[in-house]
């Protein structure tokens, strides 16, 4: 039997955790789906990423309203994949930041993203026609970027760690408490998607960068967060892990001739029993392999995923 298309099967609401990881520094994990967060300025707040819809995105501000009534001045976001910004109307933001490399994906290739997106993880696009259209930043920079919270609320700091899960993610790290925000630079029990990513980068460099901020707490773009240096270290160490595991197993076959299916043959049955029972992996694993393909064919910038190519690359694979 043939699997479901990417979490089209996937329709089952996931129970939320809202988790208070300091003085003014708010989380929302979900089972898996897109984490968000909030910290507190002095007269203002700070959100971290956007959802898929302003409906969904509206659905966390509620809660988040129980803890803090600031008004929101920036919101951050970390990349360009559409269920992490297209919700951002709702939060009436004064500044909208990304990196610069994320306003040029987002200008490349915002639509296509948004309808592959939204064909692969209908789910999280709950009232999908209030999105206004894609999300514009109002602010970008290239490599780091401070944001002073006001008071003694210390301030936070907005840095590209260099090319990893897309060639434009950003995380934020607020010193005071040690806390960062990684987006999906790193995962904590779920699996990785890595089909706009760059594998060697990623697994050597730009995880090195975010595991010397010392994290105490660290909100991945999925799963729980993680508390205390050494779990931080742990979710960040899995990251690694994942993406070597690919790398590994999907450049042995490329080298010695094999084709793409027997690249996501091996790689499936090498990372299925540690990593297999984790949300998303049976419907990122095509995806990822494919991209790692391409780069190991020397195909530095990832290729545009539509929703036609997606459904191609799912046949070739997951049929
Ligand atoms: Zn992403």
């Amino acid at each position: 039997m043939s699997k479901p298309f990417a979490s089209t099967a996937d329709t089952a609401a996931k129970a939320e955790t809202f988790e208070i990881l300091d003085d003014g520094v708010y989380a929302l994990t979900a089972e898996g789906d897109p984490n968000v967060g909030a910290i507190e300025g002095e007269d203002f707040l700070v959100c971290f990423e956007a959802r898929a819809t302003p409906a969904a995105a509206r659905d966390w501000l509620a809660k988040l309203r129980e803890h803090c009534q600031k008004p929101i001045k920036y919101l951050v976001l970390t990349h360009y994949h559409a269920v992490r910004v297209l919700g951002a109307s709702a939060f009436g933001a004064e500044h909208i930041i990304v990196s610069e490399a994320t306003r040029l994906l987002i200008k490349e290739r915002g639509q296509q993203d948004w309808d592959s997106e939204f064909g692969r993880m209908p789910r999280l696009f709950k009232q999908p026609e209030e999105i206004p259209g894609l999300t514009w930043p109002t602010t970008t920079f290239e490599s780091s970027h401070v944001i002073e919270l006001g008071g003694n609320r210390g301030r936070i700091d907005l840095q590209f760690c260099g090319r990893g899960h897309t060639a434009g993610d950003i995380i934020a790290w607020h010193d005071k408490s040690k806390t960062m925000f990684a987006g999906d630079l790193v995962e904590a029990q779920a699996a990785l998607y890595t089909g706009d990513a760059f594998h060697m980068d990623w697994s050597s460099t730009t995880l090195d960068r975010v595991k010397h901020f010392g994290a105490e707490k660290l909100v991945g773009g999925r799963g729980a967060v993680a508390l205390g240096v050494e779990a931080c270290d742990a979710a960040i160490e899995q990251t690694r892990e994942f993406l070597n595991g690919m790398i590994f197993h999907v450049g042995g076959i490329h080298r010695s001739g094999g084709t793409l299916r027997q690249a996501f043959e091996a790689t499936h049955a090498a990372l299925g029993p540690k990593f297999g029972h984790w949300p998303i992996f049976e419907h990122c694993l095509p995806f990822n392999v494919q991209r790692l393909w391409d780069e190991l064919d020397g195909i530095d910038w990832p290729r545009i995923w539509t929703m036609e190519r997606d459904r191609e690359v799912w046949a070739q694979l997951q049929d």
